[in-house]
């Protein structure tokens, strides 16, 4: 070595780039390094550099040292660094804060991990060829065990109480070393056999060569997981390893105890962000270091590294919960996707209401397509759909005769019904109860939300606005109001009219304990409730056993939304809580109230045509100019203060106007959820039907507005949303 050599270190900082460091022995990428950045301590890891980033030829008398390569592990993988590298330059977020956000928080510390090496001990040959004298009886009893095959610590203990000390000292004489630990025989817990549609599935995807991304569109109870489990024993008879994402509601203990069933020798990692930080972090090495051969999680472990990686599995696709909302905005199932192209596998993603998106890839031709069409219970049916049209119908705190009427039918029945009310999630638009009429924007397709302390209509697209009308503007009905008003008050209502059932509310406050999904099964299962009541979180994938009826309410509320993906977001939940109605011996009943009993999206649900809306919806988007046929992203500001929020992303458009070329920009415009924790949010909508012209943009974006921000003080702050799923 001649003298100091320069590194490039990327910290969890939110600047930009990476930082020059010098070191005197050379540093691999990937290896974490102690640096001193500002007056702190902190960990580093060392990249290549940044192509394009133009290292600045500093002066390498003005460049710190690092303190120390960390010690304990080896470098992180090339793996690793590509996704987050990827991450980084798609999602516009910083190398460093996207590296750290990958890591699981043990590794983001200055400080030396090691992962306890657990593999036994085998002797080298140039252990073997030397025979220790007789007179070391510990010795040459050890050395005879290990003749005879592997030994782990506790085993060699049992030789010799010395074993720990004499192992060590062979390994470092170079006599002993560990042996090459083999993924375990595969064992396989009992399974059903296959329908005619599992198999003709599984045949098609055992059949996948190299990287292809799959759609298994199973209607819901159809055996998807059935399939995952059998391509899963494929890959670990190949000893390769599967990575299967699911959302943050679906990683339930039964699910977990589903793949241990059926994997019983199998090393199965959990990764999930309310795991203990030590376990995470022993789950996320083992999958590193090759020796986990499952890891299901939720969508941060999307980066875990694994270097035997044969397939992943994404189930539920279209959840909300792969987006992450703030940070880092990745969605775990496009990483997913990428990472799977790069590994030139298999990807599957499963769900019995896909994403418009994948629908689109498949269309395309991009994504293959597999269906399960029936129910993998033998004689479970679909359920019969009907729609109560609330128009004509007086409604007693928003609940029809006819949905009461069930409900009782039911509890006379002592079969259990579940109340699904639509209420979280979508802005209020003002439509006409006579006609139909709702808030659509003079200028561009969205629907203009209504804000009623002020009394007027905003575009959150462009930014118009205009006050309530007094009468609709179509029939002259006075009676306009705000969609989906009114399921507030839905739940206890139902207490104070059915006082003998037993309701059990089912939501984020009632769940959000570690084992309170634990509770809600038992009761469920024990035959101790009578009505489910509850909002989304009752259409994610839950097994409640056999329901009778399902009744949703304020489902009106997702028809006509200023988000325009309200409507796919409340067709894809009522079809999920639909399939939740349905016994052997009885089709279940599944009853929706509405003003629109004509409107599309129920037609739809009555007749089970998930097909059909889909790409009614994609034509919608085609014709509006809206994903997935477009591409956006959202530039959000918030500040104590709207005006100031607004008029820093005046300025943020007119100057990136000139650069935007094949880029729409509109707004600024509130934003839905205008205030969030004392602080008024807006935002630009940047939107192109290429995604380059669109990252051509996004590319130029950060230095402008760190230059622009900074004449805001720091009451202002701003950040980029790529491929957004809210507005
Ligand atoms: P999904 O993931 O599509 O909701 P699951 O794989 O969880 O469906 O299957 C639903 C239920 O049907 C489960 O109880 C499962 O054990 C059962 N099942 C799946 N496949 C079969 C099959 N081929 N024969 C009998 N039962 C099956
Ligand atoms: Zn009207
Ligand atoms: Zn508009």
């Amino acid at each position: 070595m001649n003298g100091p050599v320069r590194i490039q270190v990327a910290v969890d900082v939110p600047l930009a780039g990476t930082f020059s460091y010098l070191t005197e022995s050379p540093v691999m990428p990937g290896a974490r390094v102690s640096v001193s950045f500002g007056n702190r301590r902190v960990c580093g890891v060392v990249v290549t550099p940044i192509p394009g980033e133009g290292v600045p030829e500093l002066d390498a008398a003005r460049l710190r040292s690092i303190d120390g390569v960390l010690d304990g592990l080896p470098p992180l993988p090339e793996e690793f660094l590509a996704l987050a590298r990827f991450a980084s330059d798609y999602y516009h977020h910083p190398l460093g804060q996207t590296l750290f956000t990958a890591l699981p928080t043990g590794l983001r510390e200055p400080r030396d991990v090691t992962k306890p090496d657990r593999r036994p001990f085998v002797l080298t040959d140039a252990g073997l060829g030397e025979a220790p004298p007789a007179r070391q009886r510990a010795r040459l009893a050890l050395w005879q065990a290990l003749q005879d095959g592997p030994l782990d610590l506790a085993a060699a203990k049992a030789v010799t109480p010395q074993a720990g000390k004499l192992l060590a000292d062979w390994v470092a004489e170079g006599k002993a070393g560990r042996a090459t630990q083999e993924p375990p025989p595969l064992r396989l817990g009992d399974a059903p056999a296959l329908n005619g549609e599992q198999q003709a599935a599984l045949d098609a995807l055992s059949a996948s060569e190299g990287f292809q991304p799959w759609l298994l569109h199973g209607v819901t109870g159809s055996g998807k997981t059935e399939v995952y489990l059998r391509l899963i024993a494929e890959q670990l008879a190949a000893r390769r390893q599967t990575l299967v994402l699911v959302p943050e509601i679906n990683l339930t203990p039964q699910l977990i105890n589903r793949f241990a069933d059926r994997f019983p020798g199998s090393r199965i990692v959990v990764q999930h962000s309310h795991l203990a930080d030590g376990e995470r972090m022993h789950g996320w090495l083992n999958a590193w270091h090759g020796d986990a051969d499952v890891v299901i999680g939720t969508r941060l472990s999307v980066f875990t590294p694994l270097p035997r990686l044969g397939l992943i599995v994404v189930d539920e696709e279209h959840d909300g919960s792969f987006k992450q909302q703030d940070g880092l905005r990745y969605h775990a199932r496009d990483l997913a996707v990428w990472r799977a192209r790069r590994a030139g596998i298999a990807i599957l993603l499963g769900s019995a209401t896909p994403s418009l998106e994948t629908v689109a890839n498949v269309e395309a031709g991009r994504y293959k397509k597999l269906a399960l069409t029936r129910r993998a219970h033998g004689a479970a049916r679909l359920p019969d759909v009907r729609l109560v049209d609330t128009r004509r119908k007086k409604l007693v705190e928003g609940l029809s005769e006819a949905v009461l009427d069930a409900l009782k039918t039911r509890l006379s029945r002592k079969e259990m019904s579940l109340v699904f009310i639509n209420r979280r999630g979508f802005a209020p638009v003002v439509a006409c109860t006579a006609c139909g009429w709702t808030s659509g924007c003079p200028h561009c397709s969205a629907k203009l939300v209504v804000h009623l302390m002020e009394r007027k209509l905003r575009c959150h697209h462009c930014g118009w606005e205009e006050p309530v009308p007094r009468a609709c503007p179509d029939c002259g009905d006075p009676d306009i109001k705000p969609l989906g008003e009114g399921t507030q008050r839905l739940e206890s209502a139902l207490q104070r009219m059915l006082p003998e059932a037993r309701v059990l509310r089912i939501d984020r406050d009632t769940t959000s304990r570690k084992d309170a999904w634990d509770e809600v099964y038992r009761k469920v299962h024990g035959g101790e409730v009578d009505i489910l009541v509850g909002t989304q979180m009752l259409a994610k994938g839950h097994d409640f056993g056999t329901l009778s009826l399902v009744a949703a309410l304020g489902a009106d509320g997702g028809l006509y939304s200023a988000d325009f993906r309200a409507s796919e977001r409340l067709f894809a939940q009522l079809m999920q809580v639909a399939g939740r109605a349905g016994r052997a011996d009885a089709p279940g009943e599944v009853l929706v109230q509405t003003q629109w009993p004509d409107h599309p999206l129920y037609q739809a649900l009555v007749a089970h045509d998930f097909d059909g809306y889909a790409a009614t919806l994609l034509n919608e988007r085609r014709q509006a100019g809206f994903p997935p046929s477009t591409f956006q992203a959202l530039l959000r500001a918030d500040s104590p203060a709207l005006a100031q929020a607004t008029a820093f992303l005046r300025q943020a458009r007119e100057a990136l106007e000139p650069l935007a070329e094949g880029v729409l920009i509109s707004g600024p415009a509130p934003a839905l959820m205008a205030r969030l924790a004392q602080r008024e949010r807006a935002q630009l909508v940047l939107e192109s039907p290429q995604r380059g012209a669109l990252h051509r943009l996004l590319h130029q974006l950060p230095p402008l507005l760190d230059g622009l921000a900074k004449a805001h003080g720091r009451a202002l702050r701003w950040s980029l949303d790529v491929d957004p799923q809210e507005l």
